[in-house]
């Protein structure tokens, strides 16, 4: 039997909406008089917030468990969060007996309860999907990062044929528009100058016939918020309003996170992804003709079943039609439970890393000649943090290229720039004249 913990510490792993979770998470344990625990220091509670989006995911969250026992034989407390929660259920606790709690991403407002349980000898699991009640029932947000998440929809029912998320996050749920926009307020008067609107699908947002271009426009008009973005999105969602407000809101980032995945038709159907090569070109297109320098960043999956060579090369060829700016690219991993599972002609591992190697080459190309072509420009960055050098800060620039400084301002602090030099993955700047005088 496990004592009640005084102290805690979270290890998200995965996408923004775990980050956010686990923000939340600490939030509430903090509220209910919780500390977490120092950098490095023993924690009496560990919650591992989950990913379940590769393969081996739930083996790798089983052997972070298992990592947590003492040398001296003894453990913290161990509550398994997030996706792999969700997948597994009751079953985690049969994987391993050093697992006193199973919450899934919709139910960590319960923890506290939960804790209680499990302090008392019992090992509780809940993985129900009340997605709502979770916002209601968690405290007000706290202290902010310079550039804070706010997760305004949950869920996804676009059921794509290798993916987990429609069984571990359950069908889309928009939040209510009252709620975000009080916890955009809540945000920003805690030091928030850029919010991140977070959403599997982030542009399906819809509340009272309202749709995420009105909530974008409702929020920048509150009072200390420098910028806004959304992630992640959608192509079927790309709405005219959204692409419209590329062009007239000022504090909305030049910056589209838009997943393809692949660039042929038939593995876009046999993905279940509900639109052709085609349709997400004209998208990208109507966003470009709007917002001329937005910065395009994407997904992509190498080796579906039964992906051709022939079909590979197509998905070479969008990347250097949109010449991306930033893409994140994966090896096809069969989900459990996934329809493209049981689908025949599964890619052999070594076509799929010589498939993945190329992709990156070629998406590496673009993305340095995107940075080359803002070098020379006078920009803002909002500075997050200190840089490896001394006197030096890194902040984000419109683009949501990395950029780092010479300079004496603050982590929050909006700054005028001249970008000087472009590198793969950040760039460098130098503070404008006006500044230094
Ligand atoms: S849109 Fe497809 S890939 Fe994205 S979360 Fe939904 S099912 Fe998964």
């Amino acid at each position: 039997m496990q004592s009640t913990p005084k102290t805690f510490r979270i290890k998200s792993f995965g996408c923004q909406m775990n980050v956010y979770d686990g923000e939340r998470i600490s939030e509430l344990l903090t509220d209910r008089g919780l500390a977490a625990a120092p950098d490095g220091a023993d924690a009496d509670l560990v919650v591992l917030n989950t990913c379940h989006i590769r393969e081996k995911a739930a083996d790798k969250a089983y052997s972070d468990v298992g990592r947590l026992k003492r040398d001296d034989g003894s453990r913290p407390m161990i509550a398994l969060a997030g996706c792999v929660a969700q997948a597994e259920g009751a079953e985690a606790k049969r994987r391993s007996s050093m697992i006193d709690i199973v919450v899934g991403p919709q139910s960590y407002h319960r923890l506290p309860e939960m804790i209680a349980e499990a302090a008392g000898g019992a090992r509780p699991v809940d993985t129900d999907m009340p997605a709502i009640s979770k916002f209601d029932a968690l405290p007000k947000r706290g202290r902010a990062n310079p550039s804070a998440f706010l997760t305004v929809q949950e869920g996804c029912d676009k059921f794509c044929t290798y993916c987990v998320v429609p069984y571990t996050r359950g069908a889309e749920i928009s939040r209510p528009w009252a709620d975000i926009v009080a916890e955009a307020h809540l945000l920003i008067d805690s030091g928030a100058r850029e919010i991140i609107l977070l959403g599997q699908n982030v542009n399906a947002w819809e509340y009272d016939g309202r749709g995420l271009a009105e909530l974008i426009r409702a929020i920048v008009r509150i009072d200390g918020l420098e910028r806004i973005r959304y992630t992640t999105s959608h192509p079927v969602n790309m709405s005219d309003s959204l692409i419209a407000a590329h062009g007239d809101v000022d504090k909305l980032m030049p910056y589209l996170h838009l997943p393809v995945q692949s660039g042929s038709d038939r593995v876009l159907n046999a993905m279940n992804r509900s639109h052709s090569v085609e349709s997400y070109l004209r998208t990208i297109e109507k966003v470009r003709a709007t917002r001329p320098d937005i910065a395009i960043s994407g997904d992509f999956i190498v080796g579906f079943p039964g992906e051709t060579e022939a079909e590979f090369e197509e998905t070479l060829q969008i990347v250097d039609a949109v010449r991306y700016a930033a893409a994140y690219s994966f090896k096809y991993s069969p989900r459990p439970g996934t329809p493209a599972a049981m689908m025949e002609d599964q890619i052999e591992r070594e076509v799929m890393e010589d498939r993945l190697a190329r992709l990156h080459s070629r998406i590496a190309t673009h993305q340095l000649a995107f940075n080359r072509s803002t070098v020379g420009l006078d920009t803002r960055i909002l500075v997050e943090r200190p840089g490896k050098r001394h006197g030096q800060m890194i902040g984000r620039s419109p683009w949501l290229q990395s950029v780092h400084a010479q300079t004496t301002a603050a982590p929050g602090t909006m700054i005028d720039v001249t970008m000087t030099a472009a590198g793969a993955n950040s760039m460098a700047a130098a503070i404008r004249q006006k500044e230094a005088a």
